[in-house]
C-alpha cells in the first residue's frame, strides 16, 4: 500500500516536472519572438524617423571629433558649395542639393557613423561640409568681391530650399548617388570599374560638358624610372623587373566608355583606378605617350566617372534644362520623390541667416 502512494505520488512528481519544463521551453520561445518583434519595431521606428523631413541631424567633425547638431537644410547649404563651385549653374546647384540630400539619408540608413552621429564633414568617408563662416572666407581668399560672396551663398540657398525633402528614389528606395567632376562624351557604367556589380540606374549615358572647363584635359609626365619604383614600392609589380621592361608598359584593356581599365608592364597587370590614385591622374580616361625617358599620360575628364557630371549638369542647365531633367539624365529610371513635412513652417524656412 505503501509503495503504491510512493508510486503516484513519484507519478505526479514526474507530470508536474515535464509541464514545468513545457511551460518553461514555451516561455523562452515566446520570450524570443517578442524581443524579435520589439527589434524589428525599433527597426522600423528607425525608418521612419530617418525619413521625417526637416529634422536635426548630428554631423561628426573628422578633425575634432566633434559632433554637431543642426538643422538639416543648413547641413545641406554646407555641403552643396562645398561639393560644387557656386558659379555653377542654379539648376545644376539644385540637382547637386538633391544628390547631397540622398546621400544624407542614405547614410543615415547605413548607420555608417555609429549611434553618436549620422554623418561626417570628410570628403573621403561621406561628403564635404563647410559652415557659413568657413565658406565666406574661402572665397574672399580666392579673391571674390562681397557682391559675389553674397550672390554665391543666395544661390546655395535657393538651390537648397526650393528643392526642400526632395530625394532621389529608384523602385521606391534611395539611390545611391554617385556624382563626379568631368566626363566629357559619356559618363561611366559602375560595373566597369568596381567590381561587376551592374546597378540599373548607374549605366553609362551620353554626357555634354563645356569645353572651357580647367581640367577637361590634363597630362601628367613621370620619368620612368619613378614610375617603376613607385609601381614596386606599392606592391603592384614585381621587384625583378627592369627599366626595359617598363618602357614597354601597354594599355591592356578598356571599358566599354574606353576608359583604361589596366595597363600591362611585362606579366603584370595594373588597375588604371589604383594608377589614378597612386599617381594623381585626374581621370582613368586616358591614352599613354613615351619619350625615351618618360611616360605620358593625356587625361581626359575629371573623376571616377560614375552618376552625375557636374561640368555637364551645369551645361544641360545652360541649355535650359531643370535638374529634375539633369538628375533623371543622369540617373537611368529614377524617381524623384518629396519627403513627407514634420514642420508646419515647412518653405519658410526661418534658419536662414
Ligand atoms: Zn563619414
Amino acid at each position: 500500500m505503501k509503495s503504491k502512494l510512493l508510486t503516484i505520488f513519484y507519478v505526479v512528481m514526474c507530470f508536474f516536472l515535464i509541464v514545468t519544463c513545457i511551460l518553461f521551453i514555451i516561455n523562452l520561445i515566446i520570450g524570443k519572438k517578442s524581443e524579435q518583434i520589439e527589434e524589428q519595431n525599433k527597426k522600423e521606428e528607425k525608418y521612419v524617423i530617418e525619413y521625417k523631413a526637416n529634422q536635426t541631424i548630428r554631423v561628426k567633425f573628422h578633425k575634432t571629433g566633434e559632433i554637431i547638431a543642426m538643422d538639416v537644410n543648413d547641413y545641406l547649404r554646407g555641403v552643396v558649395p562645398s561639393e560644387m563651385s557656386p558659379k555653377y549653374n542654379i539648376e545644376a546647384l539644385k540637382a547637386q542639393a538633391l544628390v547631397a540630400r540622398t546621400y544624407l539619408y542614405s547614410k543615415m540608413e547605413d548607420s555608417s557613423e555609429g549611434n553618436d552621429a549620422d554623418i561626417c564633414d570628410d570628403s573621403n568617408h561621406c561628403q564635404a561640409y563647410y559652415p557659413k563662416d568657413k565658406l565666406f572666407e574661402i572665397w574672399r581668399n580666392k579673391g571674390y568681391d562681397e557682391d559675389t560672396i553674397n550672390e554665391f551663398w543666395y544661390k546655395v540657398n535657393l538651390a537648397v530650399t526650393s528643392t526642400q525633402n526632395e530625394i532621389i528614389t529608384y523602385n521606391g528606395k534611395l539611390i545611391r548617388a554617385y556624382f563626379h567632376a568631368s566626363s566629357p562624351i559619356r559618363t561611366e557604367d559602375i560595373s566597369q570599374i568596381w567590381g561587376n556589380e551592374s546597378v540599373p540606374y548607374l549605366i553609362s549615358v551620353e554626357n555634354k560638358e563645356a569645353e572651357d572647363y580647367e581640367n577637361r584635359t590634363s597630362t601628367v609626365n613621370i620619368k620612368f624610372e619613378e614610375f617603376l619604383n613607385t609601381l614596386k614600392r606599392e606592391g603592384k609589380v614585381g621587384d625583378e623587373l627592369t627599366l626595359d621592361d617598363v618602357k614597354n608598359v601597354c594599355i591592356n584593356e578598356k571599358t566599354i566608355t574606353d576608359r583604361v581599365k589596366n595597363i600591362k608592364i611585362s606579366n603584370y597587370y595594373v588597375k588604371a583606378e589604383d594608377l589614378r590614385i597612386i599617381f594623381g591622374l585626374k581621370s582613368t580616361n586616358f591614352t599613354i605617350d613615351k619619350t625615351d625617358d618618360e611616360i605620358i599620360f593625356n587625361v581626359l575628364g575629371y573623376g571616377h566617372g560614375v552618376g552625375m557630371s557636374q561640368v555637364g549638369a551645369s551645361t544641360y542647365a545652360d541649355d535650359g534644362m531643370k535638374y529634375d531633367e539633369i538628375i533623371k539624365h543622369y540617373y537611368t529610371g529614377v524617381q524623384i520623390d518629396k519627403l513627407e513635412s514634420t514642420n508646419e513652417n515647412e518653405g519658410e524656412d526661418t534658419n536662414e541667416n
